[in-house]
């Protein structure tokens, strides 16, 4: 499958058929798996073993989803969870230990920024973050125990870019890993691993799904690195379902084309609504106003499904516009087929100071849409009405 294209991988790595010959891969419901031997069993419990013992430490399902995110990934290994943030926490807690030190870029998920400021220090585990527009800064915050890099790009939600061929060029001078959450743009969009990451995670809940209903998470990336995090993971549980394994591994083979048509969407949403007088600002990686879109164009196959626009009024007038929305839902999700709107200071980033959201360009008037695949026509015109 390594010679194919993305689209063909998403659809056509799959499990080997069964004694059925089924065409459709089935749903492999059990939690355990037997053994013809006593020796067979013993032989399976050795770490090294990929054999089928237990639903926790591996499921063929699962096993599916995984082979085909390091496929698209261009990764070698991988271990999925139950949620994005439990392979960011899993990912966290078998590579860290007491006294280690991370720098993040400062914009970042708002649960992944509480464990860095609320857990961490629990465990004698520091945290600096960089500026995400200032990527010069890094190398001035890298301590002799620093143990790794993290960064989001596009970020959530302030929708800016980090260079991953500069940061993952630091790393790799000063012997530090770099980790990116990928969620945003998607393996179709922009492949970490190719600009020197060690290791890419993702939120399956958003594109991977695409159509919000189960939630996911997978970390891909060197096999050692992946060993450690799955041998962590397979001990304390936070293991994919295989429910939603199979969910999420039928869903890729629809991401290309759904990511093309989010794109599209967000990118003519983004043109129309751009210098709209009741907008401070309308940001999209590939609109050319975009300050990073030297970068997006650089490590981007597209813009992605996001775009975040500025209402002037603040808080009120944000509220004002949520409320007016018809078709388009308040919900804290996004990358669904249905358009999303979100008002991140008081939802996904209130856990953060009013100095802290300002200081990664969360305003008052902030709102993130999640560009879904309705016509464009009417996804714009719910926005427009809004607004008046
Ligand atoms: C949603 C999200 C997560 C967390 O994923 P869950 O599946 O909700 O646990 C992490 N990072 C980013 C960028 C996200 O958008």
């Amino acid at each position: 499958m390594k010679d194919k294209h993305f689209e063909t991988q998403a659809i056509r790595a799959q499990l080997n058929r069964t004694d059925y010959n089924e065409h459709s891969v089935p749903l492999f419901l059990t939690s355990s798996f037997v053994f013809d031997e006593a020796e067979g069993m013993r032989a399976a419990f050795n770490e090294e073993s990929d054999d089928f013992i237990y639903s926790r430490y591996v499921n063929p399902n699962t096993n599916e989803f995984i082979d085909k995110i390091c496929l698209l990934e261009g990764a070698e290994a991988g271990f999925a969870s139950a949620s994005g943030m439990a392979a960011i926490f899993t990912t966290f807690m078998a590579l860290l230990k007491s006294g280690d030190h991370v720098i993040s870029c400062s914009s970042v998920f708002g649960a992944t920024h509480a464990i860095f400021t609320k857990y961490f220090p629990k465990w004698n585990i520091s945290h600096s973050y960089f500026t995400t527009g200032s990527v010069k800064e890094i190398e001035s915050l890298i301590k002799p125990e620093t143990k790794f890099i993290y960064l989001e790009t596009p970020t959530n939600p302030a929708i800016e870019l980090i260079d991953l061929e500069l940061v993952a060029s630091i790393a790799k001078k000063h012997q530090i890993l770099l980790i990116v959450d990928n969620c945003f743009a998607t393996p179709y969009l922009q492949q970490p691993i190719r600009f020197g990451a060690d290791l890419v995670i993702h939120s399956a809940t958003k594109y991977m799904d695409g159509q919000g209903r189960v939630l996911g998470g997978i970390v891909v990336g060197q096999k050692e690195l992946v060993h450690a995090i799955y041998l962590f993971g397979r001990l304390t549980g936070p293991s994919m379902s295989p429910f939603n394994a199979w969910v999420l591994s039928k869903s890729l083979e629809t991401l290309a084309v759904r990511m093309d048509r989010h794109c599209d969407n967000a990118l003519y949403v983004a043109q129309k609504l751009e210098g709209h007088s009741r907008l401070e600002n309308v940001s999209y990686p590939f609109l050319s106003s975009h300050p990073h879109h030297a970068i997006a164009k650089k490590q981007m196959k597209a813009g992605g499904g996001i775009i975040t626009i500025t209402v002037s009024g603040g808080y009120e007038a944000a509220k004002q516009f949520l409320d007016k929305l018809q078709m388009i839902k308040i919900s804290p999700n996004l990358g669904d087929a249905r358009s999303i709107a979100t008002h991140p200071a008081s939802s996904t980033h209130c856990k953060l100071s009013e100095a802290e959201r300002l200081s990664v360009g969360i305003t008052p008037g902030l709102i993130r849409v999640s560009v879904g695949l309705e016509n464009r026509e009417d996804i714009l015109n719910d926005l427009l009405q809004a607004l008046q």
